[in-house]
């Protein structure tokens, strides 16, 4: 009887974890079915069949065919296995393998195989009457495509490190071939000495969230400053403002003045620094204000703020110039930094995004010819 109540606590437990997520999933990216949903709903389904089964093995009942059962418990527990693997091995193939445009189906076959494996595991458990078969059918044979899934996540990554050319995108994915080789051996070891499939499912499952969330920070930041790249950039506009109904926001677009005299003056090394103080100086004001800040490239950068009062985003810009000021004095640094900004207004649910990050970066330079115009009079 523990066994039942602890499993149902268990059901309630995921039910108001997996909740927020599901519903956060649907909302955020608008659609009522991808394939992040049906690895919930499958996991949930895992978790239902297992309290059922425990329940109908407990009471002896015959109302329901215990193999019927059985199989629609291993069928959830691949079904949710095979869906968390193929978001993840379609993310490794975005990231790290851009030309590489073939079909990813590919992926979902060897699981038809697995099905169809366990349905004759089943049948002929059934035949011999012993229960017991199926739990070692379902271990061996899970824990089978499991592996397949993981080695074909170390090969991606591989190939991402062989054939990418950005430095930092080799790194990450020498990284991440590790990280795949490593799960491998915890899971072989974890099978060796356990031989419970639900503990192997646990631990592989909490290892490829790990993966998931730390590839996505990993990838989606640019490496000097910190901050969000331009990749990450577009998939903020696109999620925030072009895809979704909004509310009033600003865009700020940002460019260091007169950088190229750090460069030539103190060396690469030293622009480098600047680029990584001002980044620094921006997420910081970003996080103070609820803002996101990316950096598109060179000494450019830009923020969106979700405000309704342009007289906020003015001082939230001031703060910025204070802020870096103040960093220059505290790490010694015999330059000065300062930067030109370019303000635009995101009416609500405006869809021009595009339109408007090139006025905000047109009126950044007219701030700038402005202040060299200052210059020439003395005030530059
Ligand atoms: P302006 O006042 O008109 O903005 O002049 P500027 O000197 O800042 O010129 P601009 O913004 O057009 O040029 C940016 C320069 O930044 C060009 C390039 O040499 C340098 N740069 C771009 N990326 C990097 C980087 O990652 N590190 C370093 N150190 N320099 C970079
Ligand atoms: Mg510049």
């Amino acid at each position: 009887m523990d066994i039942i109540v602890g499993k149902i606590w268990l059901l309630v437990f995921s039910l108001l974890v997996l909740m927020p997520i599901l519903y956060c999933l649907i909302k955020v990216e608008n659609i009522a079915f991808n394939v992040r949903v049906v690895a919930i709903v499958a996991a949930l389904c895992n978790i239902v069949f297992d309290i059922v089964v425990t329940a109908a093995s407990y009471y002896q009942q015959t109302l329901i065919n215990i193999y019927v059962l059985m199989l629609l418990w291993q069928l959830s527990l691949l079904f949710s296995a095979v869906t968390a693997f193929y978001l993840v091995l379609n993310e490794l193939k975005e990231k790290y393998l851009r030309y590489d445009m073939r079909n990813d189906w590919v992926y979902i076959v060897p699981s038809i195989f697995e099905a169809a494996l366990i349905v004759f595991f089943n049948l002929s458990s059934y035949a011999a009457a012993d229960v017991s078969l199926i739990d070692m059918a379902t271990s061996i044979s899970l824990y089978f495509i499991i592996n397949f899934y993981i080695l074909v996540g170390a090969w991606l990554c591989y190939k991402g490190y062989l054939y990418n050319l950005d430095f930092d995108i080799k790194y990450i994915a020498r990284k991440h071939f590790y990280f795949f080789l490593v799960m491998c051996v915890v899971l072989f070891c974890q099978q060796i000495l356990f031989n419970t499939i639900d503990f192997g499912i646990v631990v592989t499952i909490f290892l490829v969230y790990n993966y998931m969330t730390r590839s996505r920070t990993l990838i989606s930041k640019d490496a000097l400053s910190g901050v969000n790249n331009r990749v990450s950039f577009n998939k903020y506009i696109n999620n925030a403002f072009i895809n979704h109904d909004h509310g009033p926001a600003y865009i700020v677009f940002f460019d260091i003045d007169k950088f190229k005299a750090i460069n030539d003056t103190y060396g690469h090394l030293e622009g480098d620094e600047a680029i990584a103080l001002v980044g620094k100086t921006l997420k910081s004001v970003a996080g103070e204000t609820n803002s996101f800040v990316a950096r598109m490239g060179g000494d450019e950068f830009v923020l969106v703020v979700n405000t309704e009062s342009e007289e906020r985003v003015r001082e939230i810009i001031q703060t910025i110039t204070y802020e870096l000021e103040e960093r220059l004095i505290f790490s010694d640094k015999q330059y000065e930094i300062t930067v030109s900004s370019g303000i635009v207004r995101v009416e609500p649910n405006a869809r021009n995004i595009k339109e408007l990050i090139s006025k905000a970066d047109k009126l950044m330079y007219l701030e700038k010819q402005s202040k060299r115009t200052g210059a020439v009079n003395g005030n530059y």
